[in-house]
């Protein structure tokens, strides 16, 4: 494994730095208050190639590798974690039509998914089953050409703004194991309704719905993989899904240490800067400690999965050890800043909620330790 990054790799770092710093740092706290959803950041992205970040460059993407993408979407999650995880679920979608999809899907849909208005969605989730996905009810029944949709998602991610839906759904309910299969849903197709943002802790100005679907019929031709393949689909969507959300917990890691290394230079307490008490250098200390293994773990991953490697296990591992570590960091911050780390007037407030929630979507912490376990056991 090569730790060294390419020209292109830092090349796509590098922009993302220039943009994250100068563009979305500086909204980044009036979103989180409004909740609006980042529609001038994810325009900036598509202007600049990073919407459709590993797309192949055939359907118009910028064919970045899975570390390019991982190095790119910490610097933008260190800046505003809302506008990191909506590009990361446009990637998983991206991803999956790429690895799954007909060469007329990807023609038809790749495109799209690099701009604003194709952005994706991915709708697995139901209200009583998130981590039991096999338990999930939505139906799609085949009549004809067409299958027809009814059901209900819940969290569904970018859902506002969405023009490109994966949506799994039980075609055969007796066929147990393979009763679910993916489909591609465009945006504002008859018989899907989105509703109301959950009012959500923290990632803010990131939009997760319910959708609905009532009577809504999707042509044949949009199934994603074989029938029967949905879990598949879905399971492997969330491989990739979690070298996103690992390192967007590096890129909240990072904004934290970062915080806490200029306050504890600056704030005095005893007649000195709080910096020369050892009971916050140790907090910085254990801060850069899980910053570098986080970041060592998620790259490590994101290597493998470019070399061709199966990475179900390393995926899970950076994605459970990254996202405690940005809960522990974000804590620290919060506790270096004394009372004023709990006032919404400073960003570590905001950092700490925003944390919170990594270590439940994707795959809560348990379910990581699932998967580890299971194939250690195996
Ligand atoms: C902000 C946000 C955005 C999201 N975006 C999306 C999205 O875009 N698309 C989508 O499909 N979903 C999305 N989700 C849903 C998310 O993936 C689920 O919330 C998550 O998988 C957990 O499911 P649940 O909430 O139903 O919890 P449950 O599955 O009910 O879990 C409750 C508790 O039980 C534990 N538990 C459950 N099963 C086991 C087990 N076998 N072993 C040990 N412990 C277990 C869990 O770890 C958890 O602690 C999002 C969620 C949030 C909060």
């Amino acid at each position: 494994m090569n730790l060294t990054f390419t020209d292109e790799q830092q090349a796509a770092q590098e922009t993302a730095r220039e943009l994250a710093e100068k563009k979305l740092m500086p909204l980044a706290a009036k979103l989180d208050a409004t909740e609006d959803f980042p529609e001038a950041a994810v325009a900036e992205l598509a202007e600049l190639g990073l919407l459709g970040m590993m797309t192949p460059e055939k359907y118009g993407g910028a064919a970045l590798d899975a570390v390019g993408y991982a190095l790119s979407l910490i610097e933008i999650a260190r800046a505003d974690a809302s506008v990191a995880v909506t590009l990361s679920v446009n990637n998983l979608v991206a991803g999956s039509i790429g690895e799954w999809g007909s060469e007329a899907q990807k023609e038809r849909y790749l495109p799209k998914l690099n701009t604003p208005a194709g952005l994706g969605a991915f709708a697995l989730t139901e209200p009583h089953a998130g981590s039991d996905a096999k338990a999930i009810r939505t139906r799609a029944e085949r009549k004809g050409d067409h299958y027809v949709l009814d059901g209900e998602k819940t969290w569904i991610t970018n859902a506002t703004h969405a023009g490109t839906f994966i949506v799994m759904a039980v075609t055969d309910p007796a066929a147990r194991a393979r009763s679910i299969s993916a489909f591609v849903v465009e945006g504002k197709t008859k018989g899907m309704t989105i509703g109301k943002a959950e009012p959500k802790m923290g990632q803010r100005a990131s939009h997760s719905c319910p959708v609905f679907f009532s009577g809504c019929k999707v042509p044949a031709e949009n199934m994603l993989g074989p029938e029967g393949a949905g879990l598949k689909v879905a399971l492997s969507a969330l491989d990739s899904g979690r070298i996103g959300i690992a390192s967007l917990s590096v890129g909240i890691i990072q904004a934290c240490l970062d915080e806490m290394v200029s306050y504890a230079k600056e704030r005095q307490a005893f007649g000195k800067p709080i910096g020369d008490l050892q009971a916050i250098q140790w907090m910085i200390a254990d801060t850069a400690v899980d910053l570098e293994a986080a970041k060592a773990l998620t790259l490590m991953t994101a290597c493998k999965k470019a070399a061709g490697e199966a990475v179900s296990e390393l995926a899970a591992t950076a994605k459970l050890f990254a996202s405690e570590a940005a809960n522990r960091a974000a804590y620290r911050a919060v506790q270096v800043f004394g009372g004023y780390g709990y006032s919404r007037e400073y960003r570590v407030e905001r950092l700490y909620r925003d944390a919170r929630v990594l270590t439940l979507y994707e795959g809560t912490s348990e379910i990581q330790r699932l998967v580890i376990a299971r194939s250690r056991l195996k």
